[in-house]
């Protein structure tokens, strides 16, 4: 399938951009899956058709992914939000919860665990502004955690880790939970290093509405008694994710996206391998010319930057609107930085080519020529 001319290059943090593809072969596919007579969303969940669609789509994410057989793959609705109340529902066994809070999405999920436990803050990078990521080696640990949260790549700030963790050799026996919303399949995961990742599907994975949750089978079987059936990881496991309706077409649409990841190729590099070398190649060629330059700014330290979210400032705040108008009419979309940050913002996830960071790369070039 050839992709529609000239597509402008959509840089949204979320709901993002999807392989064009992905979107085409969902086109030609809605009236009519292979031959069913009937769109995915006509179908019922515990048919064969859909069955087979789901199977398929955790068989491909596990490989992809190289989750270990002792993981469960869960397909949720509810969002990275829902999981902050989900999460500590399931595994806080109503004790203590350590946080690494490193910018707005770590903060949020501290918030809501409150209400279910003791929380405590291990370490924070608030007093930087969430421009930094604190060393492991400082975090100050409980010893009775029954979980250390921390959120992997901050959407929002543009901070990510760049390596898990090890919590056990910082003296922790706490398992590890991550949000990976907005690098999830983006990188491999240590998952020697996890016990938890959730992710909502809008970044990385395909279109909202599907929330995933990969989690070490240990944890199943801890949840308060207040936990709704549907969010008790147990049940949905026990289900297969299909304790109540799931949503069937998220699934669906997150599957296609799985198949054309496992047909990515970089070098000799495949799948999720192919998809980190080439968001290494964008990430470094968007940093490069900003900090290169005498007009952009990025604020956050090099090792810690994120390659899917790059926030960006102009030193003149007051042409902030008159750039993204000039990038809008230049077919470059969804750039403006989150409003609690401001400035600019640019999301490379997976489905960004590395030609429409040049793109952008060359606007911003004939922008500041333009500021002289
Ligand atoms: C987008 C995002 C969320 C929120 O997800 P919802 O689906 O809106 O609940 C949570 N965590 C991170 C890191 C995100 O990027």
């Amino acid at each position: 399938m050839t992709p529609p001319a000239a597509r402008p290059y959509n840089f949204s943090a979320g709901p993002a951009a999807m392989p064009v593809e992905v979107l085409q072969q969902a086109a030609a596919e809605m009236l009519d899956w292979q031959g069913t007579g009937m769109s995915v969303m006509e179908m019922s969940h515990r048919g064969k058709a859909f069955m087979s669609i789901c199977e398929a789509a955790e068989r491909d994410l596990r490989e992809l992914l190289e989750v270990p057989e002792h993981f469960r793959i869960l397909f949720m609705q509810g969002g990275g939000l829902a999981e902050n109340a989900i999460v500590p529902m399931n595994l806080s066994r109503g004790g203590a919860m350590d946080f690494i809070v490193t910018g707005s999405w770590s903060q949020k999920s501290a918030q809501e665990a409150r209400k279910f436990g003791q929380i405590r803050i291990a370490a924070s990078n608030e007093a930087e502004h969430h421009t930094t990521l604190p060393a492991p080696a400082t975090w100050q640990l409980s010893d009775n955690a029954q979980y250390v949260h921390l959120c992997s790549n901050e959407t929002i700030h543009g901070v990510e880790f760049q390596e898990l963790p090890d919590l056990a050799a910082l003296g922790s026996r706490a398992p590890l939970v991550i949000d990976f919303s907005s690098h999830v399949a983006s990188r491999p995961v240590d998952w020697s290093r996890v016990g938890l990742a959730f992710g909502g599907a809008q970044k990385n994975l395909g279109p909202a509405g599907l929330t995933l949750v990969v989690v070490r089978e240990d944890l199943l079987g801890h949840a308060l008694p207040l936990c709704p059936s549907a969010f008790n990881y147990q049940t949905v496991a026990d289900n297969a994710s299909m304790y109540n309706t799931p949503p069937t077409y998220a699934i669906y649409m997150a599957g296609l996206t799985f198949q054309w990841l496992k047909r990515q190729t970089q070098g000799p590099a495949t799948g999720i391998a192919a998809m980190e070398q080439r968001n290494i190649a964008k990430a470094n060629l968007l940093y490069d010319f900003i900090d290169g330059s005498q007009l952009y700014l990025n604020k956050v330290a090099r090792d810690c930057r994120s390659r899917m979210n790059i926030p960006f400032f102009l030193r003149e705040e007051s042409r902030n609107e008159a750039f993204l108008t000039g990038a809008q009419a230049a077919g470059l979309l969804q750039l403006k930085g989150h409003k609690s940050v401001g400035g600019m913002r640019a999301s490379l996830y997976n489905a960004m080519p590395l030609a429409g960071v040049q793109a952008l790369v060359d606007y911003m070039r004939d922008f500041e020529k333009t500021q002289a």
